[in-house]
């Protein structure tokens, strides 16, 4: 089938290639991101191949459906970036990588915790520098600590079991319950008593309409004073100038994220060079207690194979009319 994959680093582009030997399709390979004004660039071809940061929104996907489009996969698990009901409306399939190595993200997770906790990238700056000093530098034991994880599926899941084994505490807030959160010995508790009780909060949920800045300034004002927040699950999730207010007054001991609320404009492209607009994250950047990387929790070998290989196995499953299964977005 020929697609046109939007947002194609080089990295994409060689493992794509690589998955599609055996399947075939043309790929064509754009490093624009997907939005209203690059959709026209999917002319001529049948699938769409997207990432996290691209637009899917109802006016792109009209516009791709126009141009002949009729799949769309999105290289991720999340599909917040997708119109689902539009493109139902519109009789487009749209469908996912399902599953891919959570480790990595959780193993990211518990990094980043570290990384803000103790400082670890602070220090590794200062030392390049010439300068030993520890000054600033100090962290607490995580040992003994409550660790609340929101979103207990399969990344918040094996982040809670990280944690147990630094012998945390575990809370947990989902609207499901996971018998494997269960057994290694987290309980559940309603949202407000896990931001009361935490040291360490780490955001595993999708982010939906019931999501959306659910770490917001009555929910910050609940937390335990000096709590640390991890969020390597999606932007949406934190209403960023609340956690700003709440590094200032103290409330936050740390702030570390992957993800950010108004990451589409920034993340994945190198603007060393030119003028940041974005007047939020440059603050954020500039405190010492916060680390900001840009949506790289997935980036292992691991986790990329898969998520090239299910990409292109959509692809093929699409054109041969077969199940999707919980691929299948709409
Ligand atoms: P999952 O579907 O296995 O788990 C998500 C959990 O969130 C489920 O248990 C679900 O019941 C729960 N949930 C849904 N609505 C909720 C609510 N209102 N309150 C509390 N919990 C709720 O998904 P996963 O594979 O563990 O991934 C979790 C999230 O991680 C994804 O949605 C995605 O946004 C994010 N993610 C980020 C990266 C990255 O590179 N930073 C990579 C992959 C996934």
């Amino acid at each position: 089938m020929k697609t046109a994959v939007f947002s194609a680093r080089r990295y994409d582009q060689t493992l794509l290639a690589r998955a599609n030997a055996a399947h075939g399709h043309e790929l064509v390979f754009l490093q624009d991101r997907l939005e209203a004004g690059t959709a026209q660039l999917a002319a001529g071809c049948q699938a769409v191949a997207a990432f996290v940061n691209d637009d899917l929104g109802g006016v792109v996907l009209e516009k791709l459906a126009e141009l002949g489009v009729r799949f769309v996969t999105t290289r991720s698990t999340g599909f917040n970036h997708i119109d689902v009901a539009a493109a139902r409306a519109l009789g487009l399939t749209v469908a996912r990588v399902a599953d891919y190595s959570p480790y990595s993200v959780a193993e990211f997770a518990v990094g980043l915790l570290q990384a803000v906790n103790r400082k670890i990238a602070r220090a590794s700056m200062r030392t390049r520098e010439g300068n030993f000093e520890l000054d600033g530098l100090m962290g607490v034991d995580l040992h003994g600590k409550t660790v609340g994880v929101i979103g207990t599926g399969k990344i918040g899941v094996l982040f809670a079991r990280i944690m147990a084994g630094f012998g945390c505490q575990i809370l947990g807030s989902d609207v499901h319950r996971n018998p494997d959160f269960d057994a290694l010995g987290g309980r559940y508790v309603e949202r407000t008593e896990l931001f009361a009780a935490s040291d360490v909060i780490s955001l595993h949920c999708p982010l939906t309409e019931a999501t959306r800045y659910l770490v917001n300034a009555q929910s910050l004002a609940l937390a335990k004073p000096g709590c640390i927040l991890v969020n390597t699950s999606r932007g949406g999730l934190v209403d960023t100038e609340a956690a700003i207010a709440a590094l200032k007054s103290g409330r936050l001991r740390g702030l570390a994220i992957d993800v950010y609320e108004q990451e589409a404009s920034l993340f994945f492209q190198d603007l060393s060079s030119t003028i940041i607009t974005d007047d939020v994250i440059q603050r954020l950047v500039s405190f010492p207690n916060v680390i900001v990387t840009g949506h790289q929790a997935f980036f292992t070998e691991e986790a990329i194979g898969q998520i090239m290989q299910t990409t292109i196995e959509n692809l093929s499953a699409f054109a041969a009319g077969d199940d999707l299964g919980e691929r299948l977005v709409a």
